[in-house]
């Protein structure tokens, strides 16, 4: 039996509606649109394809934005400067600082120099600190996107087993602590974790955030589990497309004919026939960080504006 595929793009719409029409009440009690401000700093090709959907979302649901775009920049000088701009603004309620940073950038002071009200990717301390309290706040992306994604599609969290892998703190750990508050009883591995197949197997929940290509085999899940695939990562020659998708796939087709293959942290093709429920790439949790930024947005504009976090 193949896994059911669990639908972001359909998931990140039904957000995006709801975002829409947040941004329309704020309009209708005479108050101006939220504005988000996307910080790029360096030259990484991927994240100027995110920054540039990130823009185009806002567009979409009404909120205005605005791309500062600091090109060459290699340390932190310059962003900082620019950060320390946008905190004064009061036109700006939310401030995203595209990551990864340059190599010589202080991605934590950066970071830590962000107005925590207007850090709409949750990743200053004083909004860490509120995440893992569970008061409210603002939260990182793209875990809320994915516990989003389980919820609307009617996929049980309380009480289950859950194995988030991969403990970074944009990802794994915020995820760790969400399933955690969702009433998961949730491990985490990394890369010095002992049989990490076994561990894995015991998930009911399994959330992939490795950044290796493929990585999750169906050695690392137990028949029926959900498994949430967070990687992305672009195929680069015919050998792994085939190996990944089946030398006679239409990807493979796609491939040879020039087009751009994306592949996630799980081996799709092996892990659907024994996962209960599968997240693919793309389509899958790379939608739900962007509706989830938006929300966020949202949600920043209406504390910044004396209404209660959520309509
Ligand atoms: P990251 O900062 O590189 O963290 C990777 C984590 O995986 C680390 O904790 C690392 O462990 C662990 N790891 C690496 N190799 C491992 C192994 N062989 N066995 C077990 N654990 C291993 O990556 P990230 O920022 O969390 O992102 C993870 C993936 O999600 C990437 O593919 C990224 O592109 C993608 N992503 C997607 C979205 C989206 O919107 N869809 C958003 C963010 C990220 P250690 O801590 O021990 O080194």
């Amino acid at each position: 039996m193949a896994a059911r595929v669990l639908d972001g793009e359909a998931v990140a719409k039904a957000i995006r509606l709801e975002v829409a029409a947040g941004v329309a009440d704020l309009c209708a009690r005479g108050m101006t649109r939220p504005r988000l401000a996307v910080v790029l700093a360096g030259e990484n090709l991927a994240s100027q394809v995110y920054v540039r959907n990130k823009i185009k979302a806002c567009g979409e649901v009404g909120i205005d934005s605005e791309l500062v775009r600091l090109e060459g920049s290699r340390d932190s000088g310059r962003t900082l400067a620019a950060v320390q701009e946008l905190n004064r603004r009061d036109e700006v309620d939310g401030i995203l600082v595209q990551l990864p940073l340059p190599d010589d950038a202080n991605e934590t002071r950066i970071l830590h120099s962000l107005d925590p009200a207007k850090d709409v990717d949750g990743l200053h301390p004083e909004n860490v600190g509120r995440m893992v309290e569970g008061a409210e706040g603002l939260r990182p992306c793209t875990p809320s996107g994915i516990l989003e994604l389980l919820k609307r599609s009617d996929i049980e969290v309380d009480g289950k087993r859950a194995v988030v892998l991969g403990r970074s703190a944009i990802v794994g750990k915020p995820m760790a602590i969400l399933l955690l508050h969702a009433n998961a009883t949730v491990t985490i591995c990394h890369s010095r974790t002992r049989q990490l197949a076994e561990v894995s197997r015991s998930a009911e929940i399994l959330v992939a955030a490795v950044g290796k290509p493929a990585f999750v085999t169906e050695a690392h899940v137990t028949p029926g589990a959900t498994v949430v695939d967070v990687g992305i990562h672009r195929v680069t020659n015919e050998e792994q497309a085939a190996e990944l998708f089946g030398r006679d796939s239409r990807q493979v087709a796609a491939f040879r004919e020039g087009k751009n293959l994306l592949v996630g942290d799980v081996h799709a093709r092996r892990v659907a026939p024994v996962a209960g429920a599968l997240s693919p790439v793309p389509g899958g949790v790379g939608p739900l960080t962007i509706a989830c930024l938006l929300q966020n947005t949202l949600q920043a504009a209406r504390v910044r504006r004396g209404l209660p976090a959520h309509r």
